[in-house]
């Protein structure tokens, strides 16, 4: 039976670990590709773009997949999307595995917003100090507010993408431990945390270091993803998976 697992995140990893090596599951995971250095998966792993959703029907019908796992991030919208019209198309099952959000709770401070232009704005026009961990590919927006001093996490070199005189650039790649972030925030006298609602532990350490430190955090919303059976962790999804390869919902589309 084959398997393609979309992925590029902790859950996708660990899925593919966990299905690693089970007789009669032949998995692939696909990458987009915009870590330079992935960690190494534990099974075979393609990277890059389909081309589209016409790309991905395509590509899903080439290598006689049988079932799709949609395992990519809370914000990779265009993929999820591509992937349920694929699946649809081709009658395909479709898994989206999808971490649940955080939530904000006692003692949280946060200012909940929908995009990355309302989380620049609700910065304000005071210059603070701020910590940016909204990824590589959103930095641009906050060029707009150059009067803030910024520290940039992330996984890639940050090149050029934020225009503003003083950034500080940190390179580095999760899980993240709440002490650690928590004297990183008072190291730096950080006065504001920004963040997407990724949800999941790996980066947790610094939603649970700021509400320690009564440091405010912009909170951007998580796009809309498409009505699919969903399932909250790797686990369930195991279960899934081994209960559906013996139903002929699945054997009856293996090729
Ligand atoms: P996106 O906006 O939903 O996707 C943009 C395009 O990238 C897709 O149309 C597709 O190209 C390609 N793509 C995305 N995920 C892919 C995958 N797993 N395998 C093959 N092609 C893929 O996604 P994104 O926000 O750019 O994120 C890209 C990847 O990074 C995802 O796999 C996601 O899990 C991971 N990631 C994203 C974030 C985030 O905040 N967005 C954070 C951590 C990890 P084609 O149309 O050519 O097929």
């Amino acid at each position: 039976m084959k398997l393609l697992v979309l992925g590029g995140t902790t859950e996708a990893a660990a899925l593919a670990a966990g299905l690693a090596g089970r007789p009669g599951l032949d998995v692939t995971l696909s990458l987009a590709g915009r870590t330079s250095h992935p960690k190494p998966a534990a099974v075979p792993t393609r990277v890059g773009g389909f081309g589209g959703v016409e790309g991905l029907r395509a590509w899903i019908a080439a290598h006689g997949i049988v079932a799709v796992i949609d395992a990519t991030h809370p914000f990779a919208a265009v993929i999820s999307r591509n992937a349920a019209e694929a699946c649809a198309a081709l009658r395909r099952p479709l898994l989206a595995l999808r971490r649940p959000p955080w939530r904000a709770g006692l003692g949280d401070r946060w200012i909940e917003v929908g995009t990355m232009p309302q989380a620049v704005a609700a910065l304000g026009d005071t210059p603070r100090r701020v910590f940016l961990t909204v990824g590589r590919l959103e930095l641009a927006p906050f060029s707009a507010a150059p009067q803030h001093r910024y520290w940039v996490r992330t996984i890639e070199p940050i090149g050029d993408a934020l225009a503003a005189p003083e950034v500080v650039a940190i390179q580095a790649r999760g899980p993240f431990e709440e002490e650690s972030e928590r004297a990183f925030l008072e190291s730096q006298r950080i006065e504001v945390v920004v963040t997407k609602n990724s949800g999941g532990a790996a980066t947790y350490g610094k939603i649970a270091a700021a509400r320690a430190l009564g440091v405010p955090v912009v909170m951007v919303a998580r796009p809309a993803k498409p009505e699919v059976p969903s399932l909250e962790s790797v686990e369930e999804a195991l279960v899934w998976i081994e209960a559906h390869r013996t139903t002929p919902t699945l054997r009856g589309v293996s090729t």
